[in-house]
């Protein structure tokens, strides 16, 4: 540990010890390296004294995964390096380098609604999902390969022909049949094992990305409905011809490549950006839809009308400035939500469930019947909606905490997922254990302990070494 700083000083860690969740940690260094080698000396020094090292990027994440118990943290800011288009540091912020990538006409699909403030390696180890997710998959179908420092210290290169050590424990369960990221992959090669494991089981140092041509061109609605039960048929009837997760759908005139939700309260908190918003709007979507020239306008008016949408206020943007107004209102309800969360001072209680499609409307139904204040948005294509509590005292809290569990098990009864794109973090731990079972989380503990004899890489992130809870 000859040429890296260890900074000791408690206004700079300080910096350091929350994320978007709220919570907060403690942490008696911050270490910030510049190379992979320096990763792997940071670990292996951490491993040998037995000290907790907590992998921090941009701390966007909601479940307090970068959060620190004590130890050291290592800060991703400087492995920023961009060796290609297709080959990136960890560090390296999404958005940026997709900006760069679609000024050369090239798309990376993963697009977190967080792109422009969250790392790439980050969005990896959490195999993060965006609203393009629904067309493309999430992260884990566009990373060709990884650079990991394993929590040893050793490095290596992982891609999907290569196996999982003959030695390491195997895992045995399956993932439910929805858009997941919630517990390490069951898969047989190392780099599935690496996306999704939220910095408990490796470091990634770089990344070899998958990369497409952009689309020719990209229309952008916000389409607005007096009536749920009419905003849900609408969206039954747009993906059911779409190509979803890559997989083509059964034929129809649409084709969106994202379908995203907003309730009657996520509409309130948007008129202040968008004054042209109906007042007699109770539900709204916004959709993307690729074409090469021709937008299909005429198919999605004809749809809107077929599903008493209110047609004439339907918002369309299509070119990049108009797209990029939509991409603002869709990241300003989330942000908003995230600002209102810390303005209360409260830790944030928000959903992050996904239930297979039948299951859509009795989950929707579900989240309307809670009577606290709450606003619902987002992956309405996936059957993954946000919907986020704002409890303003302690007893509130409470009662936002036992709604959310209540509402989490319901979506794994109907077949879904305690996390679809945000992870499990530290604050979603017995969530993971209800819907896997307290079995596979040894099978989890197993492995970890396996590869981290000290324990050390991400201590308290997605389960607890001992003392399950
Ligand atoms: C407004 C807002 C909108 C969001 N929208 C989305 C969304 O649409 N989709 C979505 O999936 N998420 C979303 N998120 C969540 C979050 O942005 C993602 O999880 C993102 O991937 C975290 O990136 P980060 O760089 O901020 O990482 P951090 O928050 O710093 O870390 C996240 C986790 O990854 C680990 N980690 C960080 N870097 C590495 C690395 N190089 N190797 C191994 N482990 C690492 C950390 O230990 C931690 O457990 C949103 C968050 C906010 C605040």
């Amino acid at each position: 540990m000859q040429n890296i700083r260890i900074i000791t000083d408690h206004d700079v860690i300080e910096g350091y010890l929350t994320d978007a969740s709220n919570t907060r940690g403690h942490a008696e260094a911050l270490v910030i390296p510049r190379s992979t080698e320096e990763v792997s000396e940071v670990m292996r020094h951490c491993q040998a004294e037995a000290i907790p090292l907590t992998v921090t990027a941009q701390r966007t994440s909601t479940t307090g995964g970068p959060v620190p118990n004590g130890g050291w943290l290592l800060s991703m800011e400087q492995m920023d390096q961009v060796y290609g288009p297709d080959d990136v540091g960890g560090g390296v912020i999404l958005g940026e380098h997709q900006d760069v990538l679609e000024r050369q006409g090239l798309m990376f699909p993963p697009d977190p609604t967080s792109r422009h403030e969250c790392t790439i390696g980050a969005s990896i180890a959490c195999n993060a999902s965006g609203a393009r997710s629904f067309r493309y998959g999430p992260t884990r179908a566009w990373i060709e390969a990884v650079e990991v420092v394993l929590p040893t210290g050793e490095v290596c290169w992982a891609d999907r022909n290569t196996p999982i050590p003959a030695d390491w424990p195997r895992m045995n369960w399956q993932e439910p049949a929805v858009k997941t990221a919630a517990g390490f992959h069951p898969g047989d090669n190392l780099l599935d094992l690496m996306i999704g494991q939220e910095g408990t089981l490796g470091i990634i140092t770089r990344a070899k990305l998958r990369l497409i041509e952009a689309p020719a061109a990209v229309l952008g609605l916000i389409c607005f409905f007096s009536d749920l039960n009419a905003c849900v048929s609408f969206v039954e009837q747009a993906r059911a011809g779409a190509v979803r997760r890559g997989a083509p759908g059964t034929g129809g005139a649409l084709d969106p490549r994202a379908i995203e939700y907003f309730d009657s309260a996520a509409l309130d908190m948007a008129r202040s950006r968008v004054p042209d918003i109906p007042q007699e709007a109770r539900a709204a979507l916004f959709i993307e839809i690729e074409h090469d020239g021709e937008p299909p306008l005429e198919d999605w008016w004809d749809a809107l009308l077929e599903h008493d949408a209110l047609a004439e206020a339907t918002i369309v943007a299509d070119d990049e400035s108009g797209r990029l107004r939509l991409h603002a209102v869709r990241h300003a309800i989330p942000a908003g939500v995230n600002e209102r969360v810390v303005a209360n001072g409260m830790p944030k209680v928000g959903t992050d469930f996904s239930v297979p499609d039948q299951g859509l409307m009795a989950m929707m139904t579900a989240y309307s019947n809670v009577e606290l204040p709450t606003i619902c948005f987002g992956h309405i294509g996936d059957n993954h909606l946000h919907l986020n509590f704002f409890p303003r005292n302690e007893m509130e809290l409470e009662e936002a905490r036992t709604q959310y569990k209540k509402l989490a098990m319901y979506a794994v009864s109907l077949g879904g997922t305690v996390s679809a794109e945000h992870g499990i973090g530290k604050i979603k731990r017995a969530l993971l254990a209800e819907m896997v079972g307290a079995e596979v989380v040894d099978q989890f503990r197993t492995l970890k302990l396996h590869i981290d004899p000290a324990c050390i890489l991400g201590r308290g992130t997605m389960f607890v070494m001992s003392d399950p809870d």
